[in-house]
């Protein structure tokens, strides 16, 4: 009978059953797919020697991640790569925005939209430092991240903390427009804060899109070499080493709960028992595991309509930046972005999808035989959309920006994702902290030693593992196995 069991081998899974045998304990973690790794896994999805990123493709937030970083990746394989650029986001007057690691170039480039904005970016970035390192302690520290507050609270001051509670709050239609004069940085946090389901003018928009986007300033947007399965195999070979037994292609069918606590779970028919479960699963899956309904307030974000390409040549973008930045953004103003979510707003399939898209050949030629590329993309759509016909319009969003792109293309492979697949929940405001999950933003559930460890609590979506380190520094504290104040990410348990 293992200590603990993971349900689930996504990222945060993989960070959780990690951190538990870190600590010492036997876990097993049984995933339903026949492979690891949930929404970061790689394969040849269109045609053999392209090799696919099937859902997450960059990984900001794993190489900033305190969670992610204890990890070690680089110790159990992965090789992080990067393009010339981090992104770039094209405009119709032929200027194109730019994001690099170097922040001259970023500055340039947001100067040529408004003479001053690149000064305004690197106020912005010298407070965001300040700021920093206790916005990624309050990641991976369960809500409410108390010495992360306290730590803002001696830098900044009780004036200062207002000030960027405020901040926090903004639209990114108010944040930018305090802040800069031109289009460049509007858009260079509006579309950051639409990788998200926040739009131009929701609450919280400014700051996610200012997040992503100085995280990009500062690490880039990593990718694997090799692709995004390669941080999945990572994981686990680091987890395999320290005796944790992972079995795929094994879904939990039932949560067993008897006397308010839970047994352990119930795979192939069969109760496997262990004192502490985990669950690295949405909040929908979970009520299901436990045979309740979801609460209605557990929203969902957007459905997805995926698509990956495999080229017969680099993207001919028009923009010489485009060409330089492993993700470019398509949209063709903050107006636009607004139209984009208003049309998702009332159902409708929107007209001009606003395209996340991803290319690698200048940062990884692993991905490509020599000369050809390999191409990623999404975007949020009705649950019942027409996944070829939004397919298209996506392909219409780099033609106009890239022509000759279509005739380029070898094959595609589209997919529609059902809602609440990136993020476990919408990113709203009224779903965010302790709105999130089953139970004030905690990963504990109200079945004794049953723990929410996904992305479904805070701190939410994409590829930070801190969901799963905030679950199991939770059960390792309920057993005892962590003194009060440890189990910081960064100082594995
Ligand atoms: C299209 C797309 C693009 C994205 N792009 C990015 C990006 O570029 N960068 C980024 O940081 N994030 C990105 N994300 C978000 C990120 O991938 C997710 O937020 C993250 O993977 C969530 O991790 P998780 O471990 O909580 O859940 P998941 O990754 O969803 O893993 C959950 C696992 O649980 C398993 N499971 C479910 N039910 C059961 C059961 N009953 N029994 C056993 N196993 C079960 C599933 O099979 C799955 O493997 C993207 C997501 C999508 C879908």
């Amino acid at each position: 009978m293992p200590d603990a069991i993971v349900i689930g081998a996504g990222p945060n899974g993989l960070v959780a059953a990690n951190v538990l045998a870190d600590a010492g304990l036997s876990v097993a973690v049984f995933e339903a797919e026949a492979s690891v790794g949930g929404a970061v896994l790689s394969a040849e999805l269109v045609e053999p020697g392209f090799v696919n990123d099937v859902y997450s493709a960059f990984y900001p937030l794993a190489v900033a991640s305190p969670a992610m970083r204890a990890m070690e990746l680089e110790r159990w394989g992965v090789r992080w790569r990067h393009g010339p650029l981090v992104l770039a986001h094209p405009t119709p007057d032929g200027r194109c925005v730019a994001l690099s690691r170097d922040i001259d170039e970023t500055a340039a480039s947001l100067d040529e939209y408004a003479p001053g904005d690149g000064a305004a970016w690197r106020e912005l970035m010298r407070f965001w430092t300040r700021i920093e390192p206790a916005l990624l302690r309050g990641l991976a520290a369960p809500v409410p991240p108390v010495r992360a507050a306290a730590s803002l609270l001696a830098r900044l001051g009780p004036r200062g903390v207002r000030e960027l509670a405020r901040t926090a709050l903004q639209p990114v239609r108010s944040f930018t427009a305090e802040r800069f004069e031109g289009e460049g940085a509007a858009l260079l946090i509006g579309a950051n804060a639409l990788h998200a389901d926040l739009t131009p003018e929701s609450a919280l928009g400014g700051f996610y899109g200012l997040f992503l986007a100085a995280l990009g300033q500062r690490y880039g947007f990593p990718f694997p070499e090799g692709g995004a399965g390669q941080i999945s195999k990572a994981l686990a070979r680091r987890a395999e080493a320290r005796g944790v037994t992972i079995v795929t292609g094994s879904p939990v069918e039932r949560i067993a709960v008897r006397d308010g606590r839970t047994r352990g779970v119930v795979v192939g028919g069969v109760e496997v028992r262990s004192r502490e479960v985990l669950a690295a699963v949405s909040v929908w899956e979970l009520d299901r595991l436990l045979g309740r309904a979801t609460p209605a307030s557990a929203e969902p974000d957007p459905a997805v309509v995926k698509v990956d390409w495999t080229l017969d040549g680099p993207v001919p973008w028009s923009a010489a930046a485009a060409r330089r930045a492993p993700v470019v953004h398509l949209a063709d103003s903050l107006d636009a972005l607004t139209e984009y979510s208003a049309e998702l707003g009332q159902g409708r399939e929107p007209q001009r999808p606003f395209v996340l898209f991803g290319q690698y050949s200048q940062g990884d030629p692993t991905r490509a035989p020599d000369g050809k590329e390999t191409a990623w993309a999404y975007t949020h759509a009705p649950p019942d959309a027409n996944s070829e016909r939004t397919a298209n319009r996506m392909e219409d969003e780099v033609e106009r920006r890239a022509p000759g792109f279509k005739a380029l293309v070898r094959g595609r492979h589209v997919a529609l994702l059902p809602p609440g697949r990136v993020n476990g929940g919408t990113a709203q405001l009224h779903n965010q902290f302790i709105f999130r999950g089953t139970r004030w933003g905690r990963p504990r559930t109200d079945v004794a030693h049953l723990y929410l460890a996904s992305f479904s609590v805070h701190p939410g979506g994409g590829v930070h593992g801190a969901a799963g380190w905030n679950a199991a520094v939770s059960a390792l504290r309920r057993r005892g196995k962590l003194a009060r104040g440890g189990g910081r990410a960064g100082s594995p348990a």
